[in-house]
């Protein structure tokens, strides 16, 4: 009667058990069920059994004390669900008593410090130290724990391994009821990710990618630091501003990879001169700046810029290959040039510019008269686009004789620009502009196209005029569509290719050799004749040149000026034309000016000359008044 009572006040699933342990005879004692209450509520119930003695024979009788524990029940599970919560949780979370000892860690605490509980438990907090921060840095936390009851910020501790990292770490403090602490409760993250990634975005945000120099940025920053802080000592500080000479030809050629590549190079030997004080930064593509705090003179700044320049002489050595780079440098000074960033690097700038139309590879220092030089440099940029466009660039054809016979072989076309206010400007003076401009990409394709409608409009005419010869700067030899670009031309004004003359420089020629290989390879296969222009001024050697496929060396003006009394020009021009026999190339003098050096050439077995002792550069209707007549022969 009372078991089957009890037994349908307990809930149906702990039934099962109770059943089970009364078969079992197994229950004396408590027991916690839960038990339906009258009113339909279950509560969590301690059941105390104890067998009661019974006086007639037949079923054991119990005693039952049943108590109500469900809030018991309900603060067990609490803490149960909270310490699964701790676990579970990602942060580490520490507590230390009021003595500042360790009483209870987390998972996360383990794994993020790798100590296990009973290297932890009891010791003081000290042990994760890293030795990061000062003393007063604990201090200044203690005092605003003990202010606030709070605290928190980034902190640096170190994990059972030695290893050391940032963590994100909250304090708070649990008071008694006296308001005394009791326990201070730490909770933290692991902040290396964030940490790494803060700094990923700094070196982005300050560093350039190629050259892991400053950037821009950075540079822009620490400028205004030292004019601040040379105003205040009133000490003078010195700017450079450097441009790698030509480095867009390599860049182009030789692709980005290896572009970059150099720029590294540069900014390790730039880096590896410069002091400790000194900013180097790289400024975008090829511009490198730098600020000398220490440099307070002319003749310091002279000093360091003569030591770049010799730096970049070596030449580099990439991916198995030697390259030359020049660079031209543009100092000015703190204050005398500028009293801020604006001024100081404006006028820096106009002196780099100074140097490099003063033949690169080298360094000016900012002087005001440079201002209106660079003033009209940009205005003549503009002036020549127009020019490309409103008919103002002409060409001149500069005849070439045999030596032996006198025949014109051929002619020169020399661009020519007709400026509206300058007058003739000579191609010396904007070739360079149209090429650091990218201009010359279509000036290259308008000489071209218009020097082979002239070839054409000789031809109706019954003029022969040998092999026209149209000079490619080393920009343009270095377009990849050039090939197509020349063939495109020849198809278009029906000009025999056999009739077409290339003329690139060595300079041009050599730091790419496999591609200057192939690509003059493709023009030669077409019929074009290839000629060395300037030859014996670049840094290559005739050797070098053996294996290019090139027909005519032409050699430089600089050389035959000096013939035949200067004994250097005379050796260096008969060892040009006894090596280009061996290698059986045709040899053009270049800027023949008078007999005397015609005969000395002639009689060293010189194939050709050309030069105003023979005709000037013309226009083509000049050159059909002066004729096409061939040299006296003497
Ligand atoms: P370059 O290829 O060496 O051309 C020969 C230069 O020598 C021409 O100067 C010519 O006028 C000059 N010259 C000829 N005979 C004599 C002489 O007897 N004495 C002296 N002192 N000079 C003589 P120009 O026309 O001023 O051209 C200068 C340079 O500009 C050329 O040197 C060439 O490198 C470049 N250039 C000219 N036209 C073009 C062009 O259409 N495209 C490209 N990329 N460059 C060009
Ligand atoms: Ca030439
Ligand atoms: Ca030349």
């Amino acid at each position: 009667m009372l078991h089957y009572t009890l037994g349908s006040m307990i809930v149906e699933s702990d039934l099962v058990t109770f059943t089970y342990l009364l078969k079992q005879h197994d229950h004396v004692g408590e027991h916690r069920l839960r038990i339906k209450r009258g009113d339909g509520n279950i509560i969590h119930a301690l059941i105390h059994m104890r067998p009661q003695k019974v006086s007639k024979v037949g079923d054991p009788a119990w005693l039952l004390a049943i108590s109500d524990i469900s809030d018991m029940h309900k603060m067990t599970m609490e803490i149960q669900v909270q310490g699964k919560a701790l676990d579970a949780a990602l942060e580490g979370v520490m507590i230390t008593n009021h003595e500042s000892l360790i009483c209870y860690v987390n998972r996360a605490f383990f794994d993020t410090t790798g100590y296990c509980r009973d290297e932890v438990i009891g010791q003081s907090p000290k042990i994760l130290r890293s030795g990061k921060h000062t003393e007063e840095f604990y201090r200044a936390m203690w005092r605003e724990l003990s202010n606030t009851g709070k605290w928190q910020g980034e902190i640096w501790n170190r994990r059972a391994s030695g290893e050391v990292f940032p963590e994100w770490l909250n304090i708070s403090t649990i008071f008694d009821e006296w308001q005394r602490p009791m326990y201070y409760v730490g909770v933290f993250s692991d902040i290396t990710r964030e940490e790494t990634v803060r700094r990923r975005l700094h070196q982005l945000a300050y560093y350039d990618g190629v050259t892991h120099l400053p950037n821009r940025h950075l540079f822009l920053d620490r400028l205004k630091q030292q004019i601040m802080q040379s105003r205040r000592s009133a000490t003078p500080f010195a700017l450079l501003v450097m441009d790698l000479d030509r480095f867009k030809t390599i860049n182009d050629s030789m692709g980005h990879t290896t572009g970059d590549l150099l720029l590294l190079k540069v900014s390790e030997r730039l880096s590896h001169l410069l002091r400790e004080n000194d900013t180097i930064a790289r400024m975008g593509g090829d511009e490198f700046m730098a600020i000398l705090p220490m440099v307070d003179s002319v003749e310091g700044a002279n000093h360091v810029a003569e030591k770049i320049l010799s730096s970049m002489a070596e030449p580099f050595d990439l991916a198995g290959r030697r390259y030359h780079i020049s660079i031209s440098i543009g100092v000015s000074f703190y204050p005398d040039d500028g009293l801020d960033e604006e001024n100081l690097i404006k006028h820096a700038d106009i002196a780099m510019y100074k140097a490099k139309d003063s033949g690169r590879n080298t360094y000016q220092k900012y002087h005001h008269s440079l201002n209106d030089k660079l003033a009209g440099r940009l205005t003549l940029e503009n002036d020549l686009r127009d020019a490309l466009g409103n008919n103002a660039l002409t060409i001149a054809y500069q005849p070439q004789y045999d030596l032996l016979t006198g025949r014109l072989t051929g002619v020169e076309a020399l661009l020519r620009w007709q400026h509206p206010v300058k007058g003739m400007i000579a191609p010396d003076d904007f070739i360079g502009l149209a090429e650091e401009s990218g201009l010359i990409v279509d000036i290259g394709y308008w000489v071209l196209r218009t020097a082979a409608q002239q070839y054409m409009t000789w031809k109706r005419d019954n003029i022969d005029v040998g092999c026209l010869s149209v000079n490619l700067s080393p920009h343009q030899f270095l377009q990849s569509n050039l090939v197509e670009q020349i063939v495109a031309v020849l198809n278009e004004t029906g000009m025999p290719a056999s009739a077409l003359g290339i003329e690139i420089t060595e300079t041009a020629a050599m730091p790419n050799f496999q591609y200057s290989i192939k690509t003059l390879e493709a023009l030669r296969g077409m019929g074009a004749i290839i000629f060395i222009d300037d030859f014996g001024t670049g840094f290559s050697s005739l050797s070098h040149l053996r294996h290019l496929p090139i027909d005519v060396i032409k050699i430089d003006r600089q050389f035959v000026d000096q013939l035949p009394g200067d004994p250097d020009d005379t050796a260096i021009t008969l060892a040009i034309i006894s090596m280009s026999k061996s290698l059986n190339l045709q040899i053009v003098a270049e800027g023949v000016e008078n007999m005397e050096q015609l005969r000395f050439l002639r009689l060293h077995g010189c194939h050709a000359a050309q030069g105003f002792a023979l005709a000037k550069p013309m226009l083509a209707h000049e050159l059909m008044q002066h004729g096409f007549a061939s040299l006296p022969m003497e």
